[in-house]
């Protein structure tokens, strides 16, 4: 089927209201009907959430790319917190006008059995979590560790139905986010998923930052140009990985399955890598994204910031461009150009290309005056990529002179 951006939300639909719909006819009315209702709705929007956080290259072109489903999962994931905590109220809401202290019980985590402490416990995980996900000044691994926790409240949910002593045929809805759970973690995170490469060649363009041929050792990931592989180090001769699946965007396709990217040190992780060498195993899953598969006959304008040359060095290392392109390169000081004199050659040799490149030396780049006028960005597509400071300034740049948000197309080098 070809991806459309409804497949995405028709998908979500249906799984939340098929179980639903199935179930709603044997419910009692009332309070109670109500938060048996919200019980299960509050499961069918974790289990279409999980489908949302699903790293499968086919999957994720259907839905329309990752970062969207990564959006997806995020909203969904919010409310099925809503509707899991609205659960027991109106569980409680139900005896309250016959049995004020039973209606308590119902509530209070000191009167539970085994159940109601399972459900509990999956509702302070799914709390837990979401605090997390809700948390922009977290570290990245410490928010890696607590959304954990949100995977933790499914088992736990599973077990509270079961608990309950339900054997209703809808059990199948929280068996099958357990296994889509399972299947996530076992192929991306766990990296069974993943295919084997080895790192065959390593250059240093610039200061803090490598770039690595990634050579298959079996099968190779089906790219493009523009597109993004997640990618973990493990051991070589004298390297010993952090063995963390990282995005990185390819600066290189080869014929033979070979893949570059390029590897700026912005955490941990990546600034250990900088002292890579060939012979350590790598592993890639992907490759995803659509960046750069626009409409390849309109002028265009392609900013890229730092390390997000990445994906327009991709395309021009692929093919000449089939329409005027103007690359604006900022970067922060001369140590820092990476690939400039590559750059330089190929728009050289690609006559519809011209390069600006621009030194933002320490400070924030003067996007009024580095961006082109409103006249010259008429009927231009815009490509951006780079830090997600940078991008979001030249949206804004962008948009106030003119330009609909459907030409402005970014990567931002950052997503939860
Ligand atoms: C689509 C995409 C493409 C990217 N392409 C490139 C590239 O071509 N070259 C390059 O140098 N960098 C790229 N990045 C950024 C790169 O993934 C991060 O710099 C790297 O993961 C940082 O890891 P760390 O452990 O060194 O740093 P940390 O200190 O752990 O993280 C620094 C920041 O990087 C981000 N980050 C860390 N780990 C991940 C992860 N597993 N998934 C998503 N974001 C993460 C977080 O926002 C975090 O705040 C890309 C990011 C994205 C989302």
């Amino acid at each position: 089927m070809k991806p459309s951006r409804w497949t995405l939300p028709v998908v979500v639909v249906g799984l939340i209201a098929v179980p639903l719909w199935w179930a709603w006819p044997g419910f009692a009315v009332g309070w109670r009907g109500a938060g048996i209702v919200l019980g299960w709705l509050g499961y069918g929007f974790i289990f279409a959430s999980l489908v949302c956080m699903m790293r499968e290259p086919r999957l994720a072109r259907w839905f329309g790319g990752l970062e969207r489903m990564y959006a997806w999962h995020h909203v969904l994931g919010v409310w099925a917190y809503v509707f899991l905590l609205a659960h027991p109220l109106a569980l409680a809401a139900d005896w309250l006008p016959d049995a004020p202290d039973y209606a308590w019980s119902v509530l209070s985590p000191a009167r539970q059995d085994l159940a109601g402490w399972l459900g509990w416990a999956a509702l302070l995980c799914l709390m837990a979590g979401l605090g997390s996900a809700l948390s922009a000044r977290l570290s990245y691994s410490a928010w890696r560790w607590l959304h954990g926790l949100l995977a933790l409240s499914v088992p736990l949910g599973l077990a509270h139905l079961v608990a309950l002593g339900i054997t209703d045929w809808l059990l199948w809805m929280p068996v099958l986010a357990l296994g889509v759970l399972l299947w996530r973690v076992l192929r991306s995170d766990v990296g069974l998923g993943a295919l084997p490469h080895v790192v065959s060649a390593v250059s240093r363009p610039a200061r803090d930052i490598v770039e690595l041929t990634l050579k298959p050792m079996a099968r190779g990931v089906r790219a493009r140009p523009g597109q993004f592989i997640l990618v973990a180090f493990f051991e070589g001769p004298r390297f010993r990985g952090c063995h963390e699946y990282h995005p990185f965007t390819l600066t290189h396709i080869a014929p033979d399955g070979s893949l570059k990217i390029g590897i700026k040190a912005l955490g941990d992780c990546t600034r250990h890598i900088q002292s890579i060498e060939p012979g350590v195993a790598a592993r890639v899953q992907g490759a995803f994204g659509d960046f750069g598969a626009v409409e390849a006959d309109k002028p265009a304008v392609w900013l890229a910031g730092g390390i997000g040359i990445a994906p327009f060095l991709a395309l021009l290392r692929a093919s000449p461009p089939a329409r005027p392109v103007t690359l604006i390169y900022l970067y922060q000081s001369p140590a820092d150009a990476a690939f400039v004199a590559e750059l330089e050659a190929l728009a050289r040799q690609h006559a519809g290309v011209s390069l600006q490149t621009v030194v933002a030396d320490g400070g924030p780049p003067d996007l009024d005056a580095i961006l082109p006028a409103s006249e010259v960005l008429v009927g231009r597509e815009c490509l951006l990529c780079g830090p997600p400071a940078l991008v979001s300034a030249a949206v804004h740049v962008l948009q106030s002179r003119g330009v609909p948000a459907g030409c402005i197309h970014y990567e931002r080098f950052d997503f939860r």
